[in-house]
């Protein structure tokens, strides 16, 4: 009989892959900003899972869309149409700005999808002699798990032991404009940049990076695609973090909050002379698109369009960042902030980050640390601002009690 945290954690250890170290907090029940675990103690999300869940946990109108799509059909796969493809294609591509959509599952599968449509577009389009496209890629980036996607990260942690490697990427600073001009050159075909680096801990890069990056793309004639994937549908107040900067990517990948937290859906979209590469049977997913995914994702766009939790997320960056830098010289080293997005570097002298976000969880808050001491808070969008004073004062508090 499993009732306590540790009896599922126990199974969980015996039975599945050891591939996460998570907190001891096993969720049952999860309702909005809210999650309740085992035991019946219940936490403020404040990881939203990666911003997999910017609307909150079971936000009703997108819960409403599922149960709606699972009494009508759930899985066509891609031989035959569905009535939901077209519809969700068409409020994303509104919403993006873009012509065309290519829907996937996970994130990484759409950073893959995305790397084969800009070194297709390289070869048919642009000129690019066969097998000898390069994309530039970013010191510190995050992209996904796949074999080709962790053979550009610098992250041993997930790079070692994995190779033979895929070839074809060079990389370069983060925000260094004039790195990313020295590395193109004729085969250059793309540039991946994340807007801002979430997994390196919310990483911002300088004011002009991404615009400056765009004008060389542009300049140069190489595809700027832009991973919103972690930054992207409302996180830091504009729908794409991109936007944030007044920039336009040539393609976008978008995954996580895609699926409101519900079912994976990701998606690749670009304008119709860059997606028109792709051709019937050279690419594809059995699930991509399915009706369940697509009216999952319809109803998210239609939630962003409305623009209400861009809007609260811009409403309450000040009071965050405000509450944030408070505590910087207090235990806290160094924070960034965009939106409802923060990383919060602590004094590794004081609390590593793993020990921040347990002493945060006691206190009924849950973060995830990243990259040693650093924590990562990304509330759901749906947050109030009474709400969001209880994560700036349970970490004021973790920090002045360490
Ligand atoms: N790209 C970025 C910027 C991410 O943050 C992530 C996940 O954290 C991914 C891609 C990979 O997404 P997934 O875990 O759904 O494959």
């Amino acid at each position: 009989q499993l009732s306590t945290n540790q009896d599922f954690i126990d199974l969980e250890n015996k039975v599945a892959a050891h591939n996460y170290s998570p907190l001891p907090v096993v969720v049952e029940h999860a309702e909005g900003i809210w999650v309740t675990d085992v035991e019946g103690r219940r936490y403020l999300d404040a990881l939203s899972g990666y911003s997999a869940l910017n609307f909150g946990h079971r936000h009703p109108a997108l819960v409403q869309a599922a149960k709606d799509q699972l009494d009508r059909s759930t899985l066509t796969s891609r031989a035959f149409h569905n009535d939901q493809l077209g519809p969700f294609c068409a409020a994303l591509s509104e919403l993006v700005g873009k012509d065309m959509i290519l829907p996937m599952n996970t994130g990484a599968e759409a950073v893959e999808t995305a790397l084969k449509i800009a070194r297709k577009w390289g070869y048919l389009v642009k000129g690019v002699e066969a097998d000898r496209a390069e994309i530039i890629v970013m010191d510190g980036n995050f992209h996904g798990r796949t074999t080709t996607i962790i053979s550009f990260s610098d992250d041993p942690e997930a790079r070692d032991h994995y190779g033979p490697y895929t070839q074809g990427f060079v990389s370069v600073p983060y925000g260094d404009l004039a790195a990313v001009e020295a590395a193109i050159h004729d085969n250059t075909v793309a540039v991946l940049v994340e807007p801002i680096q979430g997994e390196q801990g919310v990483k911002i890069p300088k004011e002009g990076f991404l615009p400056g990056l765009r004008e060389l793309c542009t300049d140069r004639n190489v595809l700027m695609v832009a991973d919103e994937i972690q930054a992207g549908l409302g996180r830091v107040g504009t729908t794409l973090a991109c936007q944030y900067e007044g920039v336009e990517a040539d393609v976008y990948t978008l995954g996580k909050a895609l699926g409101g937290g519900i079912v994976p859906v990701s998606a690749v979209a670009a304008d119709a002379d860059v997606m028109g590469v792709i051709t019937p049977g050279t690419h594809g997913s059995t699930f991509g698109g399915n009706p369940l995914a697509a009216a999952v994702g319809k109803a998210v766009c239609d939630l962003l369009a409305s623009g209400e939790h861009q809007e609260n997320a811009r409403a309450l960056e000040g009071q965050f960042r405000q509450a944030l830098e408070a505590l910087v010289g207090q235990g806290v080293e160094e924070v960034r902030v965009r939106g409802l997005w923060a990383g919060v570097d602590i004094d590794p002298g004081l609390l590593s980050g793993k020990e921040a976000c347990k002493a945060l969880a006691v206190k009924g808050v849950l973060a995830k640390d990243t990259h040693g001491s650093t924590i990562r808070l990304a509330p759901p969008l749906t947050i109030t601002a009474e709400e969001l004073k209880i994560v700036t004062d349970a970490l004021a508090e973790v920090v002045a009690e360490a």
